[in-house]
């Protein structure tokens, strides 16, 4: 079993590699952030300076490693990757900040895991480009500073509320990532569908936008899936009702709402009669950390239509029943 669940997991990650943008301009949707980071990009190569370290906060799945690879390309400088759980004693940061070349950029996913003790290290390294590294113990212990090449730190948190004021401070450029639209997806699935030579319609294309919960790795983990029926149950090509067939068998949700979602809604109707309910109220209820619930759930159930946000707090709308085969009238007061 696990050598299987290995080898599928190594191939899952080849497929996210080949279908990654490479350039900003095959970097589809995020409009503003994408105009941004060239101008900022554009500017610290014409002065041949790093880049000013740089936070991509949103949901998974959107991109920020993606984004972060892009600005390392288009800097035309190397590229290293590592995270917040895996950097867990200062020496492992000080070996990754010293193999850096001049402007390099270092990206650090899931920074708000970092250890404290490695966090207050990178705050001079970040500043100064400069560590101070303690040597030996008791009293011939003393701290030797090290010199690092100028560099870029990129780094990349699904909930931005974790980061610590000191370390969101350092960074001069904060960015923050936002669920897809259908249409927007709908090109990546196009570009994707490209890259793996299967022909897709646009319908189809579509339909399974519609499906992939706003988010880019969904809508190309999805269509991986449908290219396996449409090889297997069809001709090759993906037409609608090969996708629909597909997801339908895979049980995806017709709106692409997960598990959680779905829990999110279902709660506030029996606890809540529909709402209104606090966040933190509705996070309790489900088990879910309330920061998690606000920055990864929430925009998504909001931005479809879903739910709304009042004074008196969270709110579900009719679509909500709809969705879920829910007597409106009956649940709750509107
Ligand atoms: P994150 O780091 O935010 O979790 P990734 O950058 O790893 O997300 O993106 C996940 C997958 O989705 C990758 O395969 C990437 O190629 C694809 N992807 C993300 N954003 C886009 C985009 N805007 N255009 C095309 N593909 C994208």
């Amino acid at each position: 079993f696990d050598i299987r669940s290995q080898g599928q997991k190594s191939t899952e990650k080849d497929f996210e590699n080949a279908l990654r943008p490479l350039e900003f301009g095959d970097f589809t949707g995020q409009k503003k952030v994408v105009e941004n980071l060239q101008v900022f990009v554009e500017a610290a190569k014409y002065r041949g300076e790093p880049l000013d370290h740089t936070l991509l906060h949103g949901p998974p799945g959107l991109g920020k490693t993606t984004l972060s690879n892009i600005i390392a390309n288009e800097l035309g400088v190397g590229f290293k990757i590592t995270s917040g759980p895996v950097l867990d004693k200062p020496g492992d940061l000080a070996g990754i900040l010293t193999s850096l070349e001049p402007n390099d950029v270092l990206f650090i996913d899931e920074i708000h895991r970092l250890s404290p003790v490695v966090e207050e290290y990178l705050y001079s390294a970040m500043e100064d480009y400069r560590i101070d590294i303690m040597i030996d113990k008791g009293p011939s212990a003393r701290s030797i500073q090290i010199d690092l090449n100028p560099f870029t730190l990129v780094g990349a948190t699904t909930r931005s509320g974790l980061l610590t004021a000191p370390l969101r401070a350092r960074f001069g450029i904060n960015m923050h990532l936002e669920y897809y639209n259908p249409e927007t997806l709908m090109r990546i699935i196009r570009r994707s569908a490209g890259i793996l030579r299967v022909p897709i319609s646009d319908k189809a294309a579509m339909e399974i936008a519609r499906r992939s919960r706003g988010t880019p790795r969904i809508a190309n983990a999805l269509l991986r899936r449908v290219r396996d029926f449409a090889q297997v149950k069809g001709n090759g090509s993906i037409d609608t009702a090969i996708a629909e067939m597909s997801l339908t068998a895979l049980n995806i949700d017709s709106f692409g709402l997960d598990e959680i979602d779905n829990k999110i809604l279902t709660t506030i109707i029996d606890k809540f009669r529909g709402g209104p309910v606090g966040i933190s109220t509705i996070a309790t209820a489900i088990g879910e950390d309330a920061g998690t619930v606000e920055e990864v759930y929430e925009p998504f159930l909001i931005m479809e239509g879903f739910m709304k946000r009042t004074p008196r707090g969270r709110v579900l709308t009719e679509l909500a029943y709809r969705h879920l085969g829910r007597d409106i009238y009956t649940s709750g007061e509107r």
